[in-house]
């Protein structure tokens, strides 16, 4: 495994003085061992940077926070978890009914950890893919708020989940650009980069992918950019808002379409690491060809759901590693979802 040293957060990737501070940890290791907390087992092929012993579990270190990019196949679900305290970026469920494992999976993952409470459930938009099981959350766990970015649509699922909240008093906030979200965790901001105030119209309506809520997470000198299913459009409102979005780990936008992830964004995200949540042979063709050849010009660590199973980026702050379920194998992670090889 390659590692780089030095200071992190250089604007380009060709920048001579750019260094991540970075531990990927390659660790192979099953679900339950990653959500059971158990002792790490199985391989550990982890290279910290600056030392020459192997990584130890930032997952169960007091104050690492953790990114779970769960595997739901064809959707979004995204656990941030953080000294006994949770919250849900999206809950989505597969268009396809053949392949509707995510509710399992989602809630696997969060009674696995033993989540009783969410902090929040933020739905970046209102595609089903990203709240198909969303009232099933709301109604299992204790939820502090619900954020949304206040498009309106008419989906039966939208409109049920939408009333649910109304029925329940749960509390809800519309977010968009420079609105805050109040962090469960003093440490860790969350800035609100996408969308705009006034949305990105696709015709007469909002477009409902490229409004996606576009997120910042910094934990001391770690950040991480969920992008939600934002594609061109968003991408370039951000860039021309002039805020720095300079970060280690990029969620890339829309399950890997090529509609996202433009050369500049990535540029100007210059992500260490590149997490697609995207679902083994959706009929999409996710990842496309065009985005994977993109993200291979940024970061030679791409991991992928349909691939590596639910993949977890962990921080304390200052160094990160990366866990996946399943055994990951860099040299077939440009596959597109065509099967088309790189
Ligand atoms: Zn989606």
């Amino acid at each position: 495994m390659a590692k780089t040293s030095g200071k992190k957060r250089s604007s380009s990737k060709n920048n001579p003085t750019k260094i991540i501070s970075l531990i990927i940890g390659l660790i192979i290791i099953g679900a339950v061992v990653i959500f059971g907390g158990a002792e790490l087992g199985g391989l550990n092929t982890s290279i910290p940077l600056n030392t020459s012993t192997p990584s130890s579990s930032l997952i169960d270190e007091a104050g690492a926070l953790s990114m779970y990019v769960i595997d739901i196949g064809q959707g979004d679900a995204i656990l941030l978890a953080k000294d006994g305290k949770y919250a849900l970026i999206d809950a989505g469920e597969s268009m396809s009914p053949g392949e509707r494992e995510s509710r399992t999976a989602i809630f696997t993952c969060l009674d696995s950890l033993g989540v009783k409470n969410l902090e929040f459930l933020l739905i970046t938009h209102q595609d089903y893919d990203h709240i198909g099981s969303a009232k099933d959350v709301l109604s299992t766990y204790n939820v502090g708020i619900v954020y949304d970015n206040g498009v309106e649509h008419t989906s039966a699922t939208y409109e049920k989940l939408m009333q649910y909240i109304l029925d329940e008093n749960i509390s809800y906030e519309v977010v968009r650009d420079g609105d805050l979200i109040s962090s469960p965790w003093s440490e860790v901001k969350i800035d609100v980069l996408s969308p705009p105030q006034n949305l990105i119209m696709s015709g007469s309506s909002p477009d409902i992918n490229e409004n996606s809520i576009v997120l910042e997470i910094t934990y001391d000198t770690v950040s991480y950019i969920l992008a939600g299913d934002a594609e061109d459009k968003a991408e370039s409102y951000i860039l021309s808002t002039g805020t720095s979005i300079d970060a280690d780990i990029l969620k890339a936008g829309h399950h890997g379409s090529s509609s996202s992830s433009t050369d500049a964004f990535l540029k100007a995200v210059s992500p260490g690491v590149i997490v697609l949540s995207v679902g083994a042979g959706n009929s999409y063709g996710h990842p496309h060809i065009e985005a994977l050849t993109r993200y291979a010009e940024y970061s030679e660590f791409i991991y992928r759901t349909d691939l590596d199973g639910d993949v977890v980026v962990t921080t304390d702050g200052s160094l990160y590693s990366v866990y996946t379920e399943n055994e990951h194998f860099p040299n077939t992670i440009l596959v597109s979802g065509d099967g088309v090889h790189v």
